[in-house]
């Protein structure tokens, strides 16, 4: 019988000790706060986590791609002759920079206030990082038979690409994500899991798809002059005219099957339908019936291609009318939608002045909702809060899932943590004050360890 309130302490306390460790990314962000480890918080974070696996008796290795950026796997062994393909738990390591002057308590404090974590990564995602070093902890410690690998595999770089971090290592090391068995079968990662309340039910995430991404530049080119003399050839307006007519292009895309279904659980299907005439009718009917405004924008952008400016830069002087100016669009692509149309769109609406480039371009990617493991993650949810409603999904950010459907992985977004209804915890992730109740954890890691010894050992939990 494994003693999850002991269990839940030390995952409490892990997390607290993560986010001490400002693993902030880009790394020239730390400043001063790179704590102990002048090199890379990554780095550092990498070797608290190859610590605390080691002390439970667990091999752990840290390999960096470049200095300070430090990722760190580990492995327990199947104890059976002729093994399953792995399971991965995979998280990554690094965080947003934090805007500390508009924090509530120090970001990278780690203090634990009237029962809630603060700090940056208390939800992105060292949250679970702490649970899934327990569960390493937990299982290796239950002695339960393995019927496959279970691999530990936190990484640096999510939030800037994953270039020194998931895409270099599936590259360069596959065998980390895999076995004699083949590569892993799954992968357990960040974002799903969490519970949310539209109208009076709770609902659980499971995330099994992300959308595309297309990080577009524009680059608009003009004629350098005097401010008191203008001409028509003026990048800033160029580049402004071609923003506004870019964001104000009619969406696109097809929303895939899960989503269709997430709303329907969610009792959304009228929006749902209402979204094939008009994306405002479907987001009326959204706003009607979800109070959170960062789960009202969640469920729009499931429904369209969405494509929003983030950054204009032109000219330096008032009174100087500058060369050029530059301009970037994020870009997210429902699964089935065709990127190279969707940029001949954009290229169209940005007009002959204002040169459209794709900067850095990635899949959608979907894994099979109907998979073993998506059945244990449900019941797992069901036991563990029997009045509430578990359901696959597909979120709009992009993880390091994307990196693992490169060797044929399939990732899910399963961070199990039951929220209260007034919990803000989309507006969480790279947010001020990021915090997490020790409550969410509490419920979170069980369902955690559940869903792992069923998959991985051989008799299942030792309930
Ligand atoms: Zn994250």
């Amino acid at each position: 019988m494994t003693d999850f309130t002991t269990a839940t302490a030390s995952c409490v306390e892990r997390l607290q000790d993560l986010i001490r460790i400002p693993s902030t990314n880009p790394p020239e962000d730390l400043g001063g706060a790179a704590g102990n480890d002048p090199t890379g918080g990554e780095t550092a974070a990498a070797r608290y986590c190859a610590d605390v696996l080691t002390g439970a008796g667990i091999g752990a290795e840290v390999l960096e791609a470049a200095p300070g950026r430090g990722c760190c796997f580990a492995r327990l062994r199947a104890t059976v002759a002729n093994p399953l393909p792995p399971l991965i738990l995979l998280s990554h390591l690094d965080v947003v920079p934090v805007e500390a002057a508009s924090w509530s308590r120090d970001p990278f404090g780690g203090e634990l206030v009237d029962g809630i974590v603060w700090g940056r990564g208390a939800v992105d995602m060292k949250d679970m990082v702490a649970m899934e070093l327990t569960v390493m902890e937990l299982l290796n410690a239950s002695g339960m038979e393995r019927q496959r690998d279970l691999i530990f595999a936190g990484v640096a770089d999510e939030e800037a690409g994953g270039t020194f971090g998931a895409s270099h290592w599936v590259t360069a090391r596959p065998d980390l994500f895999g076995s004699a068995a083949g590569v892993a079968a799954a992968a357990l990662n960040e974002v799903g899991g969490y519970s949310m309340v539209v109208g009076d039910e709770r609902y659980y995430t499971i995330q099994v798809a992300e959308k595309g991404i297309i990080w577009t530049r524009l680059l608009a080119e003009g004629v350098a002059g005097h401010g008191s003399m203008p001409h028509d050839a003026n990048p800033t307006i160029r580049l402004a005219e071609a923003v506004a007519r870019i964001a104000a292009l009619e969406p696109s895309g097809t929303p895939p099957p899960v989503v269709k279904d997430f709303f329907a659980g969610l009792g959304l299907a009228d929006a749902f339908a209402a979204r094939a005439d008009s994306v405002a009718a479907a987001r009326t009917l959204i706003d009607a019936r979800v109070s959170d405004p960062a789960l009202r924008r969640s469920l729009a952008a499931m429904l369209v291609d969405t494509i929003t400016p983030t950054v204009i830069r032109s000219g330096s002087k008032m009174n100087v009318i500058p060369g050029t100016g530059m301009g970037e669009v994020d870009v997210r692509t429902l699964p089935g939608t065709d990127q190279e149309a969707l940029l001949e769109r954009i290229r169209t609406a940005a007009g002959p002045d204002v040169r459209v480039e794709a900067l850095h371009r990635l899949p959608p990617v979907e894994a099979d909702a109907a998979a073993e493991i998506v059945g244990l993650m449900t019941d797992a949810l069901v036991q563990a809060d029997p009045q509430a409603t578990p359901l696959p999904m597909m979120i709009t950010p992009g993880t390091d899932a994307k990196a693992l459907a490169t060797i044929g992985i399939p990732t899910y977004g399963f961070a199990p943590l039951r929220l209260d209804a007034d919990m803000p915890f989309l507006s969480l992730f790279h947010g001020h004050d990021e915090r997490v109740p020790v409550s969410a954890l509490a419920f979170g890691l069980p369902v955690l360890y559940e869903v792992v010894s069923r998959f991985v050992g051989v008799d299942g939990a030792d309930r």
